[in-house]
C-alpha cells in the first residue's frame, strides 16, 4: 500500500478513536505533535524499504535508509509483525522518555497516536496481495482475505479508485455523524 494511503488510513483510525474514546486535556503543542506522530507511525513500518516514503521526508534519509534497511531484513518482515509492534512500542517509550526532558508535550498522547498509525499500517498491508509476516520469525505471509487473489495490488487501481476515496468518505461520514462531538474535543486543547 502506498504511503499516501497509509497516512490517510492511520488518520482515519485516529479520527475514529478520538470520537469513540476518552480524550485527555492537552496543550496545542501536544495536539500538533500527536497528528505528526500519527503520520510518522503510519509510514514507519516501511523503514525496511530504502525507498520508503519516511526516508524521503528526513534529511540524508536515503543514505540512512540504505544503512538501516539491511538490518531489518527484506521488506515486510520484522517491522510488519507482532514482535515488531512490541519492540517499537518499547523503543518509542524509551525515546520519548529521553525527549521529555527537552520537549514539553504529553508523551503518552504522542506514544498512542504513533502506535495507532503503526498498527493501522500493518493491518492495511494485510489487505494487499503480498500480505505481512505477522508472526515473524515464522516466515508465513498473513493476508486478509486468505486467498491472495481477492486482495489488492499496492498502488493499483483498487487502492486508488476505491480504497482511498472510501477512506475519505469514512472521515466525511464520521464528521457528519458526530458533528456535535467536535466542540467538546477542541475544548480539551488548552492554551499553554
Ligand atoms: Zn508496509
Amino acid at each position: 500500500m502506498t504511503g499516501r494511503t497509509h497516512d490517510l488510513a492511520g488518520f482515519t483510525v485516529l479520527h475514529y478513536v478520538l470520537l469513540a474514546g476518552s480524550v485527555p486535556q492537552m496543550s496545542i503543542a501536544t495536539a500538533i505533535g500527536a497528528i505528526g506522530a500519527n503520520m510518522i507511525g503510519s509510514l514507519a513500518p516501511d523503514i525496511d524499504q530504502p525507498t520508503g516514503e519516511l526516508w524521503n521526508k528526513i534529511p540524508a534519509g536515503s543514505i540512512l535508509g540504505r544503512l538501516i534497511t539491511p538490518i531489518l531484513g527484506s521488506h515486510r518482515m520484522i517491522s510488519h509483525s507482532l514482535v515488531g509492534i512490541v519492540i517499537t512500542g518499547y523503543l518509542l517509550r524509551w525515546l520519548l522518555a529521553i525527549l521529555s526532558h527537552t520537549i514539553i508535550v504529553d508523551m503518552s498522547v504522542i506514544w498512542w497516536t504513533f502506535m495507532i498509525g503503526f498498527v493501522s499500517h500493518i493491518t492495511f498491508d494485510t489487505f494487499t496481495k503480498e500480505g505481512v509476516t505477522l508472526f515473524f520469525p515464522i516466515p508465513i505471509k498473513i493476508g486478509f482475505p486468505p486467498l491472495a487473489f481477492f486482495r489488492i495490488q499496492t498502488g493499483g487501481i483498487v487502492e486508488k479508485t476505491i480504497l482511498y476515496p472510501l477512506l475519505m468518505l469514512s472521515n466525511g461520514y464520521l464528521v457528519y455523524a458526530n458533528y456535535t462531538a467536535y466542540l467538546p474535543l477542541l475544548q480539551k486543547i488548552t492554551h499553554q
